[in-house]
């Protein structure tokens, strides 16, 4: 099922009908710029507003009701209107578009990027009515200090667009001291942005801001990398100094970590 967008949001659910007569897909993308505005809404009773508050306004209508049925009394004739057929446009005659093929989630990054038929392409190959569209891969940015992955995963913390990293199935050691892998920034960063500068354990706020200005908050391996674990997003978290202390010392770690993969669904046991 899809969920309401948020402004924080790295991904959206976007709603995708069929084209007119057979031809390609009709989606409603931000075609007219994120800020311009769009006629939505019911046949009978459009509304205007901007790219996100409309695209809200329709996966909440999908999300209430889908299929509600509903009688428009014209002046020449009775008409039914299903709910899912959606305005979409900024003239009168806007074309209907009902997510009669269905949704797919998109990175918001890449919005601006797509075309409707890429999103009916996505949806036909998936077969199902909700599918998504993974982000761009982001190649591993390499650290092999602390201070470096401070410095790279801060730098890509504040990228427009982030991508999803591919990560390192066995990050390297080094010859320094004890416990130093070859680390990548991009991992950190993309984790680090999911927290939204919140414990992934206890789901408390960073209890401070560093003096970059992000929030502080630890990277993780669920599978220790002194344990064959992979330095990727989906065995990487972000969590308190608190929470941290206790996943490696704590006498309930264990229960602590196996908990972990429920509640962030990120992550996949290894
Ligand atoms: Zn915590
Ligand atoms: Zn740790």
């Amino acid at each position: 099922m899809i969920s309401l967008f948020k402004d924080e949001d790295v991904s959206v659910w976007v709603p995708v009908a069929n084209g007119k007569g057979g031809g390609a897909a009709r989606a409603f993308l931000p075609f007219n710029g994120r800020t311009g505005t769009y006629r939505y809404g019911y046949k009978a009773s459009p509304s205007t507003g901007i790219y996100f508050d409309a695209l809200r306004d329709i996966q909440q209508s999908f999300i209430d009701d889908e299929h509600q049925v509903f009688v428009v009394n014209s002046v020449k004739k009775k008409e039914k209107q299903h709910k899912a057929r959606w305005r979409h446009g900024n003239k009168t005659g806007s074309p209907l578009l009902g997510p009669s093929m269905g949704w797919v989630r998109v990175p918001v990054d890449e919005l601006e990027k797509l075309s409707e038929s890429d999103l009916g392409k996505a949806l036909q190959a998936a077969g199902a009515e909700f599918t998504q569209l993974s982000p761009a891969t982001a190649e591993p940015v390499l650290c092999d200090s602390p201070e470096s992955l401070e410095r790279e995963s801060a730098r890509l913390f504040r990228e427009a667009s982030i991508a999803l990293p591919s990560g390192q199935a066995a990050p390297a050691r080094q010859e320094r001291s004890a416990e130093q892998f070859v680390r990548d920034a991009a991992v950190v960063a993309y984790v680090l942005r999911e927290a939204r500068g919140n414990c992934e354990c206890c789901m408390k706020p960073a209890p401070f801001t560093k003096p970059n200005g992000l929030p502080y908050l630890e990277v993780h391996h669920v599978k220790r990398l002194a344990s064959g674990g992979s330095d990727k997003i989906s065995n990487a978290i972000a969590v308190c100094p608190n929470c941290h202390r206790e996943l490696h010392l704590g006498a309930n770690s264990d229960d602590i970590a196996y908990s972990l993969y429920t509640k962030v669904g990120r992550l996949v046991r290894e």
